[in-house]
């Protein structure tokens, strides 16, 4: 009998059991050497045979051609914010922005230190409640990339494709929060950064798949740590990496290869989402905040009809023992995030208590 709880945390977030199990193992003892994960030079053969592994089963999961560099680094997906302008935008240059959340707001903020920016498509007009059709989307003339927040984790609304920029533009995506929830088409982004604390291990490892021909393009005149080319060149070993981020990122890949891959994940997501998707639906207490063709499969954000209600739904979770359902708190309301890791049975005790209250309480 497990004495885990229900964790709807939107990040840091739920890892598999198995992960959280092996992980356990290897901080005593790292694959038989005696010596554990945490406390093993990173330049030694045990840490290397980490390093390329969770390389290459990120590689295979996602299909990552061999023109792609894989980075593992630090500083979370803010400091991609300031990275990828940094590295790309120039003052006399445009990027463009799709504007769909907080975080998006945060990355626009951040390039215009460097550089102009357009902000080519926003959802702010309608408080960030849906994601702008293609039709919405207004490119500026000759932008050097076009980025995107693939979910937005505060607002509950996730882009079902990506964005299609003018040809030779390339695409940069926030995929922080439903990085590997579902099939991924590396080749139509030219880099993709996400911290790893939702969907891939813990807090302080940060992901960045990046175009090689991008990585030798970019600024050259930068501090070496904030070069990607430097992360590139050394395989992420130019100084100590988060070797143990690593490693449990290595076995979250395992987990999902193990789990049926990509695809797998896909449904299972989509599946889990409409557990809580339809009881909301049919709920005359309860709503969602995302239009219907714009909501999240990672974070669904629904409300009560009042304040007050809401409080005392969240003490009720608590109760049952389902953690981490208060919204952000720059939004309030609700919200449950359910990243790869969180099981089918979670959203289902949730309807339940939904369910119970609405009886109580409509
Ligand atoms: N982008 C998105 C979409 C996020 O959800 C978050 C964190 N919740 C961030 C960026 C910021 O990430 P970090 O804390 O790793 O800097």
């Amino acid at each position: 009998m497990s004495d885990r709880i229900y964790n709807f945390s939107a990040g840091p977030a739920v890892l598999p059991e198995e992960v959280i199990r092996s992980s356990q193992e290897a901080l005593w003892n790292l694959a038989g050497s005696g010596i554990g994960v945490m406390e093993h030079s990173h330049r030694g053969k045990e840490f290397s045979a980490v390093a390329d592994r969770a390389e290459a089963l990120c590689r295979e999961l996602a299909d990552i051609p061999s023109d792609y560099d894989v980075l593992f680094l630090q500083g979370g997906a803010s400091t991609q914010f300031f990275m990828v302008p940094m590295s790309f935008l120039t003052a006399d240059a445009t990027a463009d922005y799709l504007m769909t959340g907080a975080w998006s707001q945060k990355a626009v903020s951040e390039a215009k230190r460097f550089g102009r920016v357009h902000v080519a498509a926003t959802s702010e007009d309608k408080n960030f409640s849906y994601i702008p059709t293609t039709d919405e989307i207004r490119w500026s003339e000759r932008p050097v990339y076009a980025h995107f927040t693939s979910n937005n984790t505060i607002f509950g609304t996730e882009w079902t494709t990506e964005p299609s920029p003018p040809s030779g533009v390339p695409l940069v995506c926030d995929a922080s929060s439903d990085i590997f929830s579902r099939p991924i088409d590396v080749r139509k982004y030219g880099l993709i950064y996400a911290g790893a604390q939702k969907n891939l291990g813990p807090s302080g490892v940060t992901l960045v798949i990046v175009r090689k021909d991008l990585v030798e393009r970019a600024a050259s005149n930068l501090p070496t740590m904030l070069q990607y080319r430097t992360h590139a060149k050394e395989k992420s070993m130019y100084n100590t990496p988060p070797t143990f981020g690593m490693f449990v990122m290595a076995e979250v890949f395992d987990w999902i290869k193990a789990s049926g891959g990509l695809a797998a994940m896909g449904e299972r997501n989509r599946a889990k989402a409409a557990v809580l998707y339809d009881y909301l639906e049919r709920s005359s207490f309860f709503r969602t905040t995302a239009r219907p063709d714009s909501r999240s499969l990672m974070n669904v954000c629904f409300r009560a009809p009042t304040e007050a209600l809401e409080e005392k739904f969240l003490a009720e979770a608590k109760k049952r023992k389902l953690s981490g359902l208060k919204g952000h708190r720059s939004v309030g309301g609700m919200r449950a995030s359910i990243y790869n890791a969180f099981p089918k049975a979670g959203c289902e005790a949730l309807v339940a208590l939904m369910a119970d209250f609405e009886k109580a309480n409509g």
